[in-house]
């Protein structure tokens, strides 16, 4: 039997130095983003006034399969990176499974999460291209946290519009976004055309991230000197994010294992791109048979019962159209506490693999997430992000069937965050207040229905 090592991190000079491109090995390219007006393709120059220039040609970059990381962003790296990959010897024994279950554990970054390997890449970029202000949008509150650092440590100014709801609900985000220099307004706003519109509209409008994507876009374009960034959903996000499964690729070898299924949660699809595509690249290229399961939550099923095609990624329609399984851009998901899931469409390059069956997708009920997040904790002694806990929930039913057919599989699962500032999540799971959300197929067809146009 192999020793029992727990924990598996890598040396400073072992963290990988390029990120990997899957768009350059993918067999079927993604397609282009289109202009809404004219539905010809993009170009970079296309994305310049919104996007810092680096991240716009990554984004549409098909060809290099690796991109180098820059100096100044792997020494920011270093202070979380490696994290550390760890054996779930405690959720193994308490299930009862063969399985031999490892996760990758991002929520030891300085913000809690993984999205400050892509905050940091973006302010870094822009600080390079003279830009001053960069601005975005947030739900729960985890990628304006971590642009709000990443903007303090590369010297720029960071305005943030959080959906209201969440801006309301869960102050210690806003506070932590505060702390590290940022200002925040809770969208919709009346700082924007398209936030007064809605206010005018609808006074007691909650916000959505649709309408907070507006507002930050309509910001950038308006204020000199100022550029949008994303924290999910677009490829040069994915990009940053391969870092976590880079270093699990190495990590696992360091265990002696590979991974049998690749796990994560998935809202846009960059921390499940991040942990899968370094692992994808061999069953593209050298035969490997690794499963990649994306836990998308019931409520917003986009990859297990959207449809492929263009769509607009905000709500108000002011982004280009992307190819995509969507649940239609005026989707309205329940307000379920994993807010970091709560998006109507999926990542262009994660929707043309889906497309191709190099991936696959489950649903998890939000007391499933729970349930399984609690157990982790009490396992493994990490309280998990409410996003996490559906790579979680996943995971059990997976290790558990191994458990029916006595087959010890390696499965690898990426803990994206923890949840220290979502602890009302919890107690609405502990009072037994929360619930279950139910789409019906007629209210889906309905949102799904209303993007068919856009593809005539
Ligand atoms: C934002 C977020 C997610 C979802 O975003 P992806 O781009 O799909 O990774 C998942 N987990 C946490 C902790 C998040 O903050």
């Amino acid at each position: 039997m192999k020793d029992k090592q727990k924990r598996f991190f890598l040396s400073e000079s072992e963290i990988p130095t390029q990120w990997y491109n899957i768009q350059a090995d993918m067999v079927n390219k993604p397609m282009p983003p289109l202009n809404p007006a004219t539905k010809e393709p993009l170009k970079a120059e296309d994305l310049y006034p919104i996007f810092a220039e680096e991240l716009a040609r990554q984004e549409l970059n098909q060809t290099d399969a690796w991109i180098d990381i820059p100096e100044p962003v792997l020494e920011m790296y270093k202070y979380y990176r490696s994290t550390p990959l760890v054996r779930a010897y405690g959720l193994e024994k308490a299930l009862g499974t063969p399985a031999h279950i490892y996760f990758k554990n991002e929520s030891v970054s300085p913000v809690g999460s993984h999205k400050l390997n892509s905050a940091l890449p973006q302010a870094y970029y822009n600080k390079m291209q003279g830009v001053t202000n960069i601005t975005t949008e947030t739900g729960a509150g985890q990628w304006g946290a971590a642009l709000s650092y990443a903007a303090k440590v590369f010297g720029l100014e960071c305005a943030v519009y959080q959906v209201k709801i969440s801006y309301n609900q869960k102050p210690y985000r806003r506070s932590i976004m505060q702390t590290f220099g940022a200002t925040v307004e809770a969208s919709p706003s009346m700082s924007t055309r398209a936030g007064k519109d809605i206010i005018t509209r609808d006074p007691m409008n909650q916000g959505s991230l649709g309408t907070a994507i507006s507002e930050a876009i309509e910001l950038a374009m308006s204020t000199p000197n100022c550029k949008y960034t994303l924290g999910s959903v677009l490829n040069h996000v994915a990009l940053h994010q391969s870092i976590i499964g880079l270093e699990a690729e190495k990590q696992m070898a360091m265990a002696g294992e590979y991974p049998d299924m690749v796990i994560a949660c998935f809202g846009g699809g960059s921390n499940f791109g991040g942990v899968a595509f370094p692992f994808m690249r061999h069953n593209i290229l050298d035969g490997k048979k690794t499963q990649f399961i994306a836990a998308e939550p019931a409520s917003c099923p986009k990859l297990t019962r959207g449809v492929f095609q263009y769509d607009f990624g905000d709500e108000a329609g002011m982004t280009p159209l992307l190819p995509m399984y969507t649940l239609g851009h005026s989707f309205k998901p329940a307000s379920i506490h994993a807010g970091g899931l709560r998006y109507h469409g999926a990542g262009v390059i994660l929707s043309q693999l889906m497309k191709d069956g190099y991936m696959e997708a489950v649903d998890i009920e939000q007391l499933d997430s729970f349930r399984a997040g609690v157990l982790f904790a009490r396992t493994e002694g990490i309280i998990p992000a409410p996003e996490s806990c559906h790579a979680i929930a996943a995971t059990i039913r997976e290790a558990l069937k191994c458990k029916e057919t006595g087959e010890a599989k390696t499965i690898l699962f990426n803990l994206s965050g923890h949840g220290f500032v979502d602890m009302s999540a919890y107690d609405s799971y502990f009072s037994g207040e929360m619930q279950n959300y139910h789409v019906s197929d007629e209210d889906l067809s309905k949102f799904i229905s209303s993007a068919d146009a856009l593809n005539k």
